[in-house]
């Protein structure tokens, strides 16, 4: 039926789109029929070998069968015809054979069917009339009856599809001609012009306006087996298989006009409504998922949503890494998707993209294109109306969900933990199937298989940047040349490419598209990229391949594109613009520099709850830019001083802490991610390097040398003979292959390791280490000379000398000087004066064999005047010296006596209150909740582990309540004013998960919906708990009668609530899932309300909102930043795990 309709508003477009002409123009219409009535049909002559074939055209045929037609003017033999009629024509032909009729009339123009005499009927239209005589009168009655059933049911259609389209975007797209160009040309062998007119997929010839105004014309030709050629330069041929038509246009552009409007019209003809047809059997599909206009004839392949014209608009303009767009009326044997549409469907996929819209942001389908933008990206890009999976935020839980749901047909559950954020390139754990597309084609699940497939690349909801723009680079960069390029591939491309493997192609960056030419002539292009399709660009080192510089495009299809060219300024012209076009305008600093790879990647930060973000990074050597999600500046890690590096094995991904902060770069199997990991696997610091290669610390000194300093400084200082005994050999070695294989994974602690070995590594690490402190043999002779200066001169050319070292040497030199300094300071005990260290260190430093003096006089010289050399500060110096002697003096009464002394011993309960597990813990009046949970756990022997989130609990046996502490509430003043009934007790806090999930994806920190509420003391059997609207926002919480109420009937402020988990059950409480306000707004107006929810969900979006607004009320002053990192404070408080 509803093709139907496009049909008939098709035609009526086509037929009608002239009605506007006045009735005065009728008149000279009607006027002109009566002269030239007969003169009508043309005979277009082409049959076909056998009978007619109806199928030909789009619609069935109703009848058809021999008819007289009306004599031509003069004559009084009628002509037999071959009439045929469907829903939307009456045609006659010459003969049953012929393939073009010599008369269409459009249903839609008639205006009655009269029977007149001797078995004739005249066919009435508002201009003409045509006359038939059929062979008897049952023949007669037959049409008759046939075209007047027909007439009707064409004017019910109509009146439906006008009434439809009256509130729908539908009705703009109908008033939109389908007619695409109309007007005369000469038509070979004929003598007068024809009007041709292209509508929809079909050509209409007609013998002149008027006529096609009426509604009639002399045929039309369906153009799905048409071709379309230019001949000549006015000329131009239409073929069908059935005859070619060779027409001549005025001019040559208006031949070209005619080619270019055929040739759409032949392939909008090859389109066809099947695909359209079988995808709205599914009634859901008859909608637009986003505005609910009808007849919806695009689709959204990855999402999974049928769309109107508009929507589809709005989601191809979020880029194919969003929504893949697809259109309904593409070839059926292009589509393949329709088993996936049917089993979903529109409503069901809604039921988790659309779970939670405002009615102020639905869409309808008059909105404006503003509105579905806002929408669009909204639902789609944010994920902000979905429902979320009861896994979000667990990556590994959601994943494995993924891997066993892949296993089965519920391409729904699919659905929505993925765009929950599980991850389709995830690591199954089977060797065999790795990944969860060979799983699920493993088990038969072929439209598992299409979801996967369709979603391998997609960005999750919430990972954009704000919103897509930090996908378009703002500037207008253009550049033009010619670059060698290999054929794309799927991979990394290791290999090197000789020169030949390359082509010469002309290269266009131009409005963020990529596009290259077989040469600059070119009109078209043997290929194309968006550049927000690109997903990184690495620079190659010079020469490895055939032409000497050279870069690499990955795409986001996973695709490698390779270019080069021998002049070095060209290419590095390519890579300025093409970085510059890549990047958004606020990380221009990421290319701004002499950068291996530049691109985007997922990660998530310490806080975000494994939902990851899209981030931009640059890596050059050990230097890696970034600029985060929300950032407005370009941050700088330097490899080399990382805290810590992970790879996780299964899920590809890397973790990297910098300075504290914790950032997950998440992995998938594409050839740009593992270009990444290599990358910043060769940034780290590496132990067999020189100094400036090595793992740093902040201060730029190899974390070998760091670790091994501060542990003499602590253990050994006192040792007599420090630097000079030799230490067991194979445990040295030992030691320092551990630490050169990873200085920060290696804790040199006391009683394992001895005093003089770890003196000795240093000593061989100093020694052995690449170009050594003074930056090289050639460099270090200066250093040497300087003892044959003048004694007034030295210190000043050491200086000089100093600053000429690199910085990490220099820091080093630095160091080590300064911990020669206070090694000799305790020469008393340890027995190692200047000199005896410098005889030591000389050599070490200087690596040469020690016959030569000068390297230890130079030593004992740095060290004699260390402080004016490294310009150090006398009395930072002493501070230095006294914390030393302070920790020394520590750890020589603490190896004496045991532990500080006591404080209050409290009673606090691990996990559960019952004989035993009372442990008994000394606190003092400072300690904070989180503390006493802390100490709670070490005491009881408990490790943290991820996932865990434990909460001290003040627990009411009376009141069948409990609470857990804010962290920062001070937990002695707690225990102390605790009633008979209550204790202290530390456990994990079963809804914190939740609550941080929910949290997490939260808009607006406030709550708004019905709950059960009671304040009465109740009594055995009374029912007290009704329904009330509950408002909580940041300022207080409100109970409202009725949601037609304007004043609340109790209200509170957020400051003075106290929320505890679960309500008496002697107040009979209408579900188990309850919670207890105790409201101090004064001291004598204690109150207590009781607030029930309907289920454990509700819950806990109540508990998620009050928790969350408490961390506000603890820092009501602070900014809005601020009150995250304390929220994110507050959850690390509660999960020990960074
Ligand atoms: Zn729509």
């Amino acid at each position: 039926m509803a093709d139907n309709e496009n049909a008939l508003r098709a035609m009526q477009n086509c037929f009608h789109s002239q009605f506007s002409v006045d009735e005065a123009e009728y008149e000279d219409i009607e006027e002109n029929r009566r002269t030239s009535v007969e003169e009508d049909s043309i005979y277009l002559g082409c049959t076909l070998s056998q009978s007619f074939n109806p199928d030909i055209h789009h619609s069935p045929v109703i009848k058809m069968g021999w008819l007289h037609k009306t004599p031509p003017q003069g004559t009084l033999v009628f002509q037999k015809r071959w009439v045929m009629l469907d829903a939307q024509y009456l045609r006659y032909f010459q003969n049953e054979k012929e393939v073009y009729s010599k008369r269409i009339i459009a249903i839609l123009s008639v205006t009655k069917v009269l029977n007149v005499g001797g078995q004739k009927f005249e066919v009435v239209t508002r201009n003409r009339t045509f006359l038939f005589r059929a062979e008897n009168n049952t023949v007669r009655e037959e049409w008759v009856s046939v075209l007047k059933e027909t007439i009707q049911q064409h004017c019910n259609s109509m009146e439906k599809s006008l009434m439809n389209s009256s509130d729908t975007c539908g009705q703009r797209a109908s008033r939109v001609s389908l007619i695409s160009k109309q007007g005369y040309l000469e038509m070979s062998g004929l003598r007068s012009k024809l009007y041709v007119v292209i509508c929809a997929d079909s050509v209409f010839l007609c013998r002149n306006a008027e006529e096609h105004s009426q509604g009639v014309g002399i045929t039309s030709i369906e153009m799905n087996l048409g071709a379309v050629k230019g001949t000549d330069k006015r000329s131009f041929n239409l073929t069908t298989i059935y005859r070619t038509f060779s027409f001549v246009a005025e001019s040559e552009q208006q031949r070209e006009q005619w080619v270019e409007a055929l040739q759409a019209c032949v392939s909008h003809s090859l389109s066809s409504n099947a695909v359209a047809q079988k995808i709205w059997s599914e009634e859901a599909n008859q909608r637009c998922a986003d505005c609910g206009a009808p007849h919806p004839d695009w689709a959204s392949v990855n999402l999974c949503v049928v769309l109107c014209k508009c929507c589809a608009g709005v989601h191809r303009g979020l880029g194919q890494s969003v929504s893949k767009v697809r259109s309904l009326k593409m070839d059926e044997n292009a589509w393949t998707e329709n088993q996936l549409f049917l089993l979903l469907g529109n409503d069901k996929v809604n039921l988790f993209w659309a779970a939670n819209i405002p009615p102020s942001e639905m869409l309808c389908p008059s909105s404006d294109s503003e509105e579905r933008q806002r929408f669009v990206t909204a639902k789609y890009c944010q994920g902000k109306y979905r429902c979320y999976h009861a896994l979000f935020g667990q990556q590994e839980a959601l994943n494995k969900a993924l891997c066993n749901t892949i296993q089965t047909g519920d391409v729904l559950e699919t659905l929505s933990l993925v765009f929950c954020g599980a991850d389709v390139n995830c690591y199954t754990g089977d060797p065999e199937l790795p990944s969860p597309v060979s799983v699920a084609q493993h088990y038969g699940q072929t439209l598992q298989v299409e979801f996967l497939t369709h979603n391998h690349n997609t960005e999750l909801p919430g990972s954009r940047a704000g919103d897509h723009t930090i996908l378009e680079a703002a500037l207008p960069i253009s550049h033009t040349g010619y670059l060698f390029k290999t054929a794309s591939s799927t991979r990394a491309v290791t290999e090197r490419k000789s020169k030949g493997d390359f082509s010469r192609r002309w290269c266009s960056l131009n409005q963020g598209n990529f596009s290259y030419y077989e040469s600059e002539k070119s009109s078209s292009q043997s290929g194309q990229m968006k550049m927000s399709d690109v997903l990184c660009l690495v620079v190659n080192p010079q020469g490895k391949h055939g032409y000497g510089h050279s870069f690499e495009l990955y795409h986001d299809s996973g695709r490698v594109y390779l270019f080069g060219e021998d002049s070095p300024d060209t290419v590095r012209e390519w890579i300025k613009v093409i970085g510059k076009a890549l990047v958004p305008p606020v990380a221009e600093d990421l290319v701004g520099w002499s950068f291996e790879r530049v691109g985007r990647l997922r990660y998530t930060a310490g806080q975000s709850f494994h939902c990851p973000c899209l981030g931009w990074f640059s890596l050059g050597g050990s230097r890696l830019l970034l600029l985060l999600h929300g950032e407005d500046q370009v941050d700088n890690i330097d490899l080399r001083k990382l805290q810590e590096l992970s790879m996780e094995q299964e899920a590809a991904a890397v973790v990297l802490v910098d300075r504290g902060r914790r950032l997950r770069l998440e992995g998938d199997r594409r050839p740009d991610y593992q270009g990444w990991l290599s990358g910043i696997q060769q940034g780290l610091g590496r132990g067999d390097g020189p100094l400036d290669q090595q793992q740093l610390t902040e201060t730029e000194v190899p974390v070998i040398v760091d670790r091994c300093i501060s542990y003499i400084t602590q253990h050994g200082l006192k040792s007599e003979g420090i630097y000079r005994r030799c230490g067991v050999n194979s445990k040295i070695a030992a030691l320092l292959l551990s630490l050169r294989h990873d200085a920060r994974q290696v804790r040199l602690s006391e009683g394992v390791c001895q005093v003089d070995n770890v003196a000795n590594v240093l000593k061989r690490f100093l020694r052995e280490v690449g170009e050594g402190v003074f930056n090289g043999h050639q460099a270090s002779l200066p250093w040497l000379h300087t003892t044959t200066v003048s004694e007034r001169e030295r210190v000043s050319q050491y200086k000089a000398l100093l600053h000429s070292l690199p910085p990490v040497n220099r820091a080093t030199l630095g160091a080590v000087i300064n911990h020669l300094y206070c090694v000799q300071c305790f020469a008393d005990e340890n027995q190692m004066n200047m000199h005896n260290l410098a005889i030591v260190f000389g050599p070490t430093l200087f690596q040469t064999d020690g016959t030569d003096n000068s390297a230890g006089q130079v030593v004992e010289e740095l060290i004699q005047n260390y402080q004016d050399i490294f310009n150090v500060n006398a009395e930072q110096l002493q501070r230095q010296l006294d914390m030393i002697s302070h920790v020394i003096k520590a750890q020589e009464e603490h190896a004496e006596e045991g532990t500080p002394s006591p404080l209050t011993i409290c009673g606090i309960y691990l996990e559960r209150k019952e004989e035993g597990s009372e442990l008994l813990v000394q606190i003092s009046q400072a300690v904070s909740a989180e503390e006493l949970v802390c100490e709670v756990l070490r005491r009881g022997n408990i490790p943290p582990q991820q996932g865990d989130y434990w909460s001290c609990f003040l627990v009411n046996d009376n009141q069948e309540m409990e609470r857990p502490l804010h962290y920062q509430e001070r937990a002695l003043a707690i225990y102390f004013s605790l009633g008979k009934d209550c204790h202290l007790v530390v456990k994990r806090n079963c809804y914190m998960e939740a609550m941080l999930i929910y949290i997490a994806a939260m808009v607006d920190v406030s709550r708004n919906s019905m709950i059960k509420f009671s304040d009465e003391k109740g009594q055995r059997g009374k029912r007290t708990f009704s329904r009330r609207l509950c408002v909580l926002d940041g300022t207080s919480l409100r109970l409202y009668k009725e949601v037609k109420s304007t004043q609340p009937e109790r209200e509170c402020q957020v400051h003075a609530l106290k929320v505890y988990y679960g309500i008496k059950k002697r107040l009979q409480p209408p579900s188990c899932w309850g919670m207890t306000v105790v409201c101090e707004q004064a001291e004598r107006d204690k109150q207590q309300w009781y607030l029930c929810c309907e289920s454990k969900n509700e819950l806990i979006k109540w508990l998620a909102t009050f928790m969350n607004l408490q961390v506000v009320s603890f820092c009501v002053t602070e900014t809005y930043s601020t009150f995250l990192s304390s929220l994110f404070d507050f959850f690390f408080s509660f999960s020990f795990f960074i």
